[in-house]
């Protein structure tokens, strides 16, 4: 599929709630299969995982992330704050060229590696492993951003947090869909917010589907928010008329946490 070009990625919006600008946005892989038309991860990244094409593939999607960011930063679609996440597995942390190859798309695409948030899920850090590590420290000194996606579902969240060089937190969606009728709910997510917050962290809130969330997340003070409210995924050639139709939603008063 790789050397057939049936894999492209789609980018969705990642919104400052403070100010409703496009703070950044997350690659995610598709495969335009041919008899099945276009499939998302769950129904192909275990395969990938397993045969280890889950490497050139993450690779591949590292630079085309970092391609796309260079343009549209080049372009004005997004400022100089922009941040492009890409999700990596265990797998691609563990190989010892990984940091390098970053490093050559980050220097071929001339993007600055604070430009870029690669996003580990909770479970790649139970693991504990030293290649993993060294890694994560690796790419820290490097400059690339760190942050740990689906958080709340995993189990030694707190203990990672202590060990690995992580600069944000995404909330996982199951948390933010009850956030607008569940108390408890709400006081996870305000208790997430509060460490984040002490820890220096920032926090993402992903999957937010309704206005009453993005509400809720608002009142939190939650200061990013992701989801099929704000966008659904596109591809990096409709991103310019996304982001200009987001800064028109940008407009809305309560998209801004309440003084
Ligand atoms: P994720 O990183 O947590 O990405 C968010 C997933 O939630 C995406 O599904 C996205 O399309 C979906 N989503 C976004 N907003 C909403 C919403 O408001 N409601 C709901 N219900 N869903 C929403 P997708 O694209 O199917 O990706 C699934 C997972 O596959 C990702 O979860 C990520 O873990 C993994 N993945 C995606 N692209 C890559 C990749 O390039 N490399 C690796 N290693 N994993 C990837
Ligand atoms: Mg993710
Ligand atoms: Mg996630």
């Amino acid at each position: 599929a790789l050397a057939t070009n049936q894999l492209f990625v789609v980018h969705q919006p990642i919104v400052s709630t403070h100010t409703g600008r496009v703070a950044g946005t997350e690659a995610l892989l598709r495969w335009n299969h041919p008899e099945r038309g276009v499939l998302t991860p769950p129904v192909f990244l275990e395969m990938a995982e397993e045969s280890g094409a889950i490497g050139p593939i993450g690779d591949w999607v590292i630079r085309q992330a970092c391609t796309d960011a260079r343009s549209w930063m080049d372009t004005h679609v997004v400022d100089g704050s922009f941040v492009v996440h890409v999700n990596v597995s265990a797998r691609q942390l563990s190989d010892s060229g990984f940091v390098e190859r970053v490093m050559g798309s980050l220097r071929d695409t001339k993007l600055e590696p604070l430009h870029l948030a690669l996003e580990i899920n909770e479970t790649t850090m139970l693991n504990d492993n030293p290649a993993i590590m060294r890694t994560l420290t690796a790419l820290k000194r490097l400059g690339v951003k760190l942050a740990i996606d689906d958080f709340g579902t995993g189990y030694s969240s707190l203990s990672f947090l202590q060990r690995f060089p992580i600069h944000r937190l995404k909330i996982d969606r199951t948390f933010i869909n009850e956030l607008a009728n569940d108390a408890n709910a709400r006081s996870l997510v305000r208790t997430i917010i509060a460490m984040a917050n002490s820890l220096g962290l920032d926090v993402v809130a992903e999957g937010v589907e309704t206005v009453e969330q993005l509400h809720a997340l608002g009142d939190l003070r939650c200061s990013k928010a992701q989801g099929y409210l704000i966008s659904h995924p596109v591809t990096p050639e409709t991103m310019a008329s996304t982001v200009a139709g987001l800064d028109k939603i940008g407009k809305w008063p309560r998209l801004r946490p309440l003084k």
